[in-house]
């Protein structure tokens, strides 16, 4: 895959396919402004950038796979949602939002967090407002608020060019992620509809694919109905009750242990989690002695 330039907006592309650890980035180019949003694509590619010229950071969530870079850029103002700013601010906050409470894994986690993803705390930022349009000199953003996989997750959209970015409702066959203590299922079908209604002639996504030059067309359906699919696993599971340790145990999400197995069961725990707080409110599961069952 190849970086691409569209009119004022680079697509760069990231190492490793833009796979976690890495993300794609987009730098913008206005006559008044250049914008890197989301620098973890590769320290190389970041370097010559920033030689180029960026006048602003923006980021599209908190995620460390969208700021693994972001050192690079110390000294540049930083724009991101108001709502996700809090876990920028504190290596604690980071880790109390991934719900990471177990000592040996928060330690581990949180080396890798400043060891491997460069995280530095930060006390300011400018805040991209929701439904916010901003010029950067021959270059208009629309900023869409797309919460869900995140509280502040934003999109942008670039009217001239018909280009929308995803962010981190990348399409991928893996499916959407919802798994923080803020990420919420019903906002994150809300967003995956607003962004399908966004008149775009071509898309743009942080990992994977990452560049869609035609209507991803059933890949949108594809990508809701994982998070159905998963619903359903789970309930045909509870036919009988379980406790969320043999629920994960079944690996519903995502079908056979992985490696690394720690990270695994743990993004495995917490979306299973997610689900079983969505089912319950929806009655159709209920819990009692901590097992699990359908209603
Ligand atoms: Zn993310």
């Amino acid at each position: 895959m190849e970086d691409r330039q569209f009119g004022r907006i680079r697509f760069v592309c990231g190492d490793n396919n833009g796979k976690y650890p890495f993300n794609h980035s987009l730098y913008l180019q206005g006559d008044r402004s250049r914008v890197i949003i989301d620098p973890a694509c590769s320290l190389e590619k970041l370097t010559r950038l920033k030689d180029e010229g960026v006048d602003y950071v923006w980021l599209s969530h908190w995620h460390e796979d969208h700021i693994r870079y972001i050192d690079l850029f110390e000294n540049h103002s930083l724009q991101i949602s108001r709502r996700d700013f809090p876990p920028l601010t504190d290596i604690n906050i980071f880790l109390d939002w991934y719900d990471i409470k177990i000592p040996q894994e928060r330690s581990n986690w949180k080396r890798i967090i400043l060891e491997v993803f460069n995280f530095r705390p930060r006390c300011e930022a400018n805040f991209l407002e929701d439904g916010a349009t901003v010029d950067l000199g021959g270059l208009t953003v629309q900023v869409l608020p797309t919460p869900g996989h995140t509280p502040g997750h934003l999109s942008f959209f670039f009217p001239e060019e018909g280009l929308l970015f995803l962010g981190d409702y990348d399409l991928t066959s893996f499916g959407p992620w919802y798994g923080d203590v803020y990420s919420d299922i019903d906002e994150t079908i809300k967003s995956i509809h607003k962004l399908k209604a966004v008149p775009a002639r071509k898309w743009f996504a942080s990992h994977d694919t990452g560049l869609f030059e035609e209507n991803p067309g059933r890949l949108w359906d594809d990508y809701e109905n994982v998070i159905y699919e998963r619903e359903n696993k789970l309930l045909a599971f509870l036919e009988k009750p379980k406790t969320i340790a043999e629920i994960c145990a079944a690996w519903l999400i995502y079908g056979r242990p992985r490696e690394p197995k720690e990270m695994y069961e743990f993004n495995e725990r917490v979306l299973v989690r997610k689900h079983l707080e969505y089912l319950q409110r929806q009655d159709k599961i209920v819990s009692e002695d901590e097992r699990y069952v359908k209603a």
